[in-house]
């Protein structure tokens, strides 16, 4: 018997890294898992698994969320599951950030959640039941430097709480999780790549970086019925970084 039996669960951003370890992981668990990237190419390799559905989807956009969410609803019957982790980072120096770069940012990392939840959060209300799970980062409790990145995982943070709140009362949960840095295509990305990634190492308590996989266990947990008394709450993977 899988944790998520039965469960219907999309996962923005599912084509790579951490959703990557979550469609992953979800499906073994039993769930009907819906991958939904903006990076086709990327959506085919992972649709290849049993269970997953590679759907495209750009988080930025109102109009794709409420077609997707339609479009879910009809093919699977339900949803069940939302984790809103589709997301782009920047290292880019404070004074260089235009606002085009804020807009951008703030797009896809801020308003995807929102619109994600704007329109998943009715399906899972119709049934009384549903779980959504944002990922944010360490940044937006320590800001670290990523300037326009964190402010857009702090708007993530607060958006949480704020969901928690506004949809509880019909059944759906609302939690977030703060992910350290977790070794996928974006941070290798970094341009400080290496050098970076071994100072955060000897930095963090428990001397490792993370795995998509540490992201996508307690994420199981909070979409699995084990949690059904947790919402509002914020879980951070860092291996101790930000505790210091
Ligand atoms: P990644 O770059 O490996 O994967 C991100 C995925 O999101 C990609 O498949 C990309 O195509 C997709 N995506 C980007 N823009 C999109 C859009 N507009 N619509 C739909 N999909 C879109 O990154 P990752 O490291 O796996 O990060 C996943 C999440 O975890 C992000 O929200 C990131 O900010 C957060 N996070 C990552 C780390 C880390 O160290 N890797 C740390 C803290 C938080």
């Amino acid at each position: 018997m899988g944790r998520l039996d039965n469960k219907v669960a999309i996962i923005t951003g599912g084509a790579s890294g951490i959703g990557e370890g979550m469609v992953e992981l979800f499906s073994q668990e039993g769930a009907t898992v819906i991958a939904a990237d903006i990076n086709e190419t990327a959506l085919k390799k992972v649709s290849e698994k049993e269970n997953v559905v590679g759907m495209k989807l750009n988080v930025a956009s109102d109009e794709d969320w409420k077609s997707f969410a339609k479009e879910v609803t009809d093919r699977f019957g339900k949803i069940d599951i939302l984790v809103n982790n589709a997301g782009i980072s920047s290292e880019k120096p404070y004074e260089e950030i235009d606002l085009d770069d804020w807009q951008k940012m703030l797009s896809i990392n801020g308003f995807g959640p929102f619109a994600g939840i704007k329109h998943v959060a009715p399906y899972m209300a119709a049934q009384n039941k549903g779980s959504i799970i944002n990922i944010s980062s360490y940044t937006a409790q320590i800001g670290q430097g990523f300037n326009h990145y964190s402010a857009s995982k702090g708007a993530v943070r607060a958006l949480s709480k704020a969901a928690a709140t506004t949809f509880g009362r019909q059944g759906v949960r609302v939690n977030t999780l703060f992910p350290g840095i977790i070794e996928t295509p974006m941070t290798e990305a970094l341009s400080t790549s290496k050098e970076l990634l071994g100072r955060l190492m000897q930095a963090t308590p428990l001397q490792r970086l993370g795995k998509p996989e540490d992201i996508a266990n307690a994420a199981l947990f909070l979409a699995s019925d084990e949690s059904s008394y947790i919402t509002g709450s914020e879980l951070v993977i860092d291996g101790g970084f930000s505790a210091q």
